[in-house]
């Protein structure tokens, strides 16, 4: 196991990322295209260190078998919650992470409470389970699409706060990601997937008509970074104009959380004794 510290972002430097308590954020103010010194090159280059020390330290959980690591991506269309994923976490051993997207509802899904499906997905001990949007959508989508009346979606920001403090009392550490573009991002990326072959199955008619709804979603996304960003369960914006700069975000959160559970390889046995035949 490798011991020497890669250097991510400092951590008083992530911490300017972090939604604090009851901090009124207001996205139009955070510059989605933030680049990060010394420049993209270096930090590329310390980024593989970062996925390194990230991937060791997941051995140590999963050795560890007791915690579980849950973090949600929350995004806009385009905002890059798939390529994260891919390159944040593909280096991982994929025994250890299970990732999960949440759709559309199924009729067996609606038919329950919003959290059951949820729940079910959270990882187990040792695991890192990675959500490809999450229970935020009920707050989001929901919300700007009123597919629920408000007095039932306004009562799930407190719903979702006690959720996460329960899971977070019985072993998980939760981290929450909002990967935050900028509205001229998105059409310069929705332009590319419709000029790029390989790309254009992922669009549909809906993704285009759901830009309309731009500013419908921020003011979402404002008051439900605000009313669930806890002590226990922190929302990260991340500038995400520029891939680089939000793997390396990503990752850095992610490595010092780690660190700080101060996780360690269990007990060997005493096996001295045996002889091998
Ligand atoms: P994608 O991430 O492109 O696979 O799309 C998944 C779709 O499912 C998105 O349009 C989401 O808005 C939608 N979705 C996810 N969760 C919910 C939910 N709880 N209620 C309604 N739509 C949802
Ligand atoms: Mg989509």
């Amino acid at each position: 196991m490798k011991d020497e510290k890669a250097d991510g972002v400092a951590k008083s430097d992530i911490d300017q990322y972090r939604v604090k308590p009851g901090q009124k954020v207001a996205l139009a103010g955070i510059d989605s295209r933030q680049k990060i010194p010394p420049g993209k090159k270096a930090i590329k280059e310390r980024q593989q260190g970062l996925l390194q020390r990230l991937s060791d330290l997941q051995y140590l959980l999963f050795a560890e078998h007791r915690r579980r690591l849950l973090v949600v991506l929350q995004a806009m269309d385009t905002g890059g919650k798939d390529s994260t994923i891919r390159r944040v976490f593909g280096p991982i051993n994929p025994q250890g992470v299970n990732v999960t997207g949440f759709k559309v509802p199924t009729a067996d899904e609606l038919a329950h409470d919003f959290l059951w499906r949820i729940h079910r997905r959270v990882p187990g001990a040792g695991d890192i389970g990675v959500f490809n949007r999450s229970h935020y959508e009920d707050v989001l989508v929901v919300r700007v699409h009123q597919i629920v009346p408000e007095n039932v979606w306004r009562k799930r920001y407190r719903q979702i706060v006690d959720f996460e403090r329960y899971l977070v009392q019985t072993g998980t550490v939760i981290r929450k990601f909002y990967l935050h573009i900028s509205r001229d991002e998105q059409r310069k990326r929705l332009e590319a997937r419709l000029q790029n072959p390989r790309k254009r199955w992922k669009m549909s008619r809906a993704d285009l008509a759901e830009r309309q709804y731009w500013d419908h979603y921020i003011a979402a996304y404002e008051e439900a970074l605000v009313r669930t960003s806890t002590r226990w369960a922190p929302w990260y914006v991340v500038p995400a104009d520029r891939k680089w700069v939000r793997d390396y975000i990503v990752a850095s959160v992610l490595v010092s959380t780690l660190e700080d559970l101060d996780l360690q390889l269990p007990l060997a046995p005493k096996l001295d004794d045996i002889t091998l035949n």
